[in-house]
């Protein structure tokens, strides 16, 4: 429904200083309903896409289709996009029914008609009997959801979102994802969602865009963005990672057997995309915390390093516990709390994992 073809950014101020492009080469396919969110830190270039899709910015290069129209240069208004702000933009003078009236007014619907829409979407984001409050009357949820009661009033056919929930609480924050995300399911409107809150845009996505100097990186469902990371930089900023260096060695039945930086073996199965690896290559192997596990013997069947504990975090839910291989590379593990073993600092131990679980 929504395609980025090649599309790239470069401001006048980037130039003068050898600056990267904002947004560099960036193509996607973006299905109807769907809920994609774009996710990346600071300066990555969200913003500058998402306001290309509105029409606040122009393209250097590439083009934007919506339902195979070319909008790239169209005025934000030509195109059936509306977009969500983390400052909420609301006017201040107007009570919250104006607020959301507002685009109805300008385009002439009949009173009547933007009383029932009004009426409607204030009971969808739960403001029923707000109408007459005004913005400095709202908590910050409220005003939240007053700016996207009037975004999704015209029902336009996507709504962009930049880090909507951003001056929340982390309690409410939460509350908000999952209001947010029933609310796109029954609307059906497919969502551009931008945020650098990894939890955020696993919680909430259909699939997400991982963006890094001003480039995707990967796109995926969060399932295959978390267990399956295809570059360093998205292993590493999506929940935590465990990275070895290794060196390929053999092919062995279903294993590719490989040498890590401290010179202990390990093994990975070789499924489809590892296959293509030849002997002496150099890779990086990423393992998460929570699929590692301690014991006192090597384990039979599994990845089993020796290792030494150094140090043992209480995080409620879970324990972490950090320990460094031979060459001093420390390890991450998190169990279940309550799980039990000896975990007596500079004690000698091993860390395991399945062959599956280590990800190239
Ligand atoms: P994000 O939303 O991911 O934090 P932005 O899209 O806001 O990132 O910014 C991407 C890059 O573009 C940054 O390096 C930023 O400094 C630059 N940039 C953004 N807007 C402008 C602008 N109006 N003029 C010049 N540079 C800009
Ligand atoms: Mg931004």
């Amino acid at each position: 429904m929504i395609q980025l073809i090649n599309l790239k950014k470069v401001f006048k101020e980037q130039k003068t200083v050898n600056e990267q492009a904002a947004v560099n080469d960036v193509s996607i396919k973006i299905k109807k309903g769907e809920f994609i969110t774009l996710l990346g830190p600071s300066g990555c270039g969200k913003t500058t896409t998402l306001r290309m899709i509105a029409g606040f910015e122009e393209p250097s290069s590439g083009s934007i289709l919506i339902d195979g129209q070319d909008v790239s240069y169209k005025q934000p208004h030509e195109r059936d996009v509306n977009t969500v702000f983390q400052s909420y933009a609301l006017f201040p003078h107007m009570n919250v029914y104006s607020n959301v009236a507002f685009g109805l007014k300008i385009k002439k619907v009949p009173n009547e008609e933007i009383k029932k829409k009004v009426s409607e979407v204030l009971k969808l984001v739960q403001l029923e009997g707000y109408d007459l409050r005004y913005p400095n009357q709202l908590s910050g949820g409220q005003k939240q959801r007053v700016a996207i009661a009037r975004a999704v009033v015209n029902s336009p056919k996507v709504l962009l979102l930049d880090e909507p929930l951003g001056a929340l609480d982390l309690k409410l924050r939460k509350q908000m994802q999952f209001e947010l995300k029933h609310l796109q399911q029954k609307l059906g409107i497919t969502f551009i969602y931008v945020t650098h809150d990894q939890e955020e845009a696993l919680t909430m996505s259909d699939r997400i865009a991982v963006m890094n100097n001003g480039k995707i990186e990967q796109v995926g469902t969060p399932d295959e963005i978390y267990e399956k990371p295809h570059t360093k930089f998205v292993a590493d900023f999506i929940g935590e990672s465990n990275m070895f260096e290794a060196k390929v060695k053999n092919y062995q039945g279903d294993l590719i057997n490989l040498v890590i930086e401290d010179g202990q073996d390990i093994s990975i199965k070789a499924d489809a995309e590892k296959k293509d690896l030849c002997s002496g290559e150099n890779i990086l192997i990423t393992i998460r915390p929570e699929r590692m596990k301690f014991s006192k013997t090597p384990e039979k069947g599994k990845n089993s390093v020796c290792c030494t504990i150094k140090e043992r975090v209480y995080i409620g839910s879970i324990q972490k516990t950090i320990a460094q291989l031979k060459n001093g590379k420390e390890i991450t593990v998190s169990e279940p709390a309550g799980y039990v073993f000896d975990y007596n600092n500079n004690k000698d131990a091993f860390v395991s994992w399945e062959y599956e679980h280590g990800v190239v």
